[in-house]
């Protein structure tokens, strides 16, 4: 059974404005890589607010595990669903005060698997101070801080991974290294990414394309190229 579903789920910012989210119905698997597609405007990222309870839906449902919403408690949904935004700031300091943020209480080894899973672990072992090294500029670059973000959300060990345009500005070569780490991780747990490039979900397991609000077509990328 699916990790997450939305259920003719309509939601609007504003009373007279026309619903950013549209009656949409989907379902993230336990498992594997989703894509969320689609033009400006879309949904895509109001679909990421509502997951996160960010804000609740007009109509409809949401469910993690099979039990709505309402009845997990907003720690219980935040435990269980990362999210990593566009340009996540993190904290001035070092490696290791950025990853232990999210969880304090983690033991060396699930901070550097984390930076694994980013392919981050063999640069801090280079730079001489390990998981003490400074997040400064001139020690990392918007690629590497980039990651270092998602290597954080990865520390608090969620089921779901919400990734929103996380690797838009890395040069192809970083962006291969984050995909191939969070190729590993859909074997575990449930990765969503919100993406513009249609390069970046070809090996998606599951597309989900939306337009003005609503899912158009949902699928794997030759199943929708079928049915262009
Ligand atoms: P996408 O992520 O696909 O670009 P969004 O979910 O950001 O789309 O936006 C969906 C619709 O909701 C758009 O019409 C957008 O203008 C509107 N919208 C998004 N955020 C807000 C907001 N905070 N207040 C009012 N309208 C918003
Ligand atoms: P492979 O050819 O081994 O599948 P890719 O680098 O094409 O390697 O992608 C590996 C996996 O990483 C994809 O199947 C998908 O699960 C995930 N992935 C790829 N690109 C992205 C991305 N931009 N954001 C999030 N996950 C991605």
């Amino acid at each position: 059974s699916p990790v997450l579903t939305l259920q003719n789920v309509t939601f609007r910012y504003l009373p007279d404005a026309a619903p950013a989210v549209d009656g949409a119905s989907l379902a993230i698997p336990r498992r594997g890589h989703t894509a969320i597609i689609g033009p400006s405007g879309a949904g895509k990222t109001t679909i990421f607010s509502l997951l996160l309870r960010f804000e609740d839906p007009e109509h409809g449902q949401l469910r993690l595990d099979g039990r709505p919403y309402e009845e997990w408690s907003l720690a219980e949904l935040r435990r269980r669903i990362a999210y990593v935004e566009q340009d996540a700031p993190l904290v001035p300091g070092t490696l290791r005060e950025n990853l232990a943020y999210a969880a304090p209480d983690a033991g060396e080894q699930r901070l550097w698997e984390a930076l694994a899973t980013v392919r981050l672990d063999e640069r801090a072992r280079e730079l001489e101070a390990g998981l003490d090294s400074e997040l400064s500029p001139s020690t990392m670059s918007g690629g590497e801080r980039q990651r270092v973000a998602v290597a954080r959300a990865l520390v608090a060990q969620p089921d779901i991974l919400l990734l929103d345009e996380a690797t838009a500005q890395l040069d192809g070569l970083t962006e291969a290294a984050v995909a191939v780490g969070l190729h590993h991780l859909a074997r575990k747990g449930a990765v969503v990414t919100i993406a513009h490039r249609l390069s970046t979900v070809v090996d998606a397991d599951q597309i989900i394309l939306m337009d003005a609000g609503a899912v158009r077509n949902t699928g794997t990328h030759e199943d929708l190229l079928a049915t262009d």
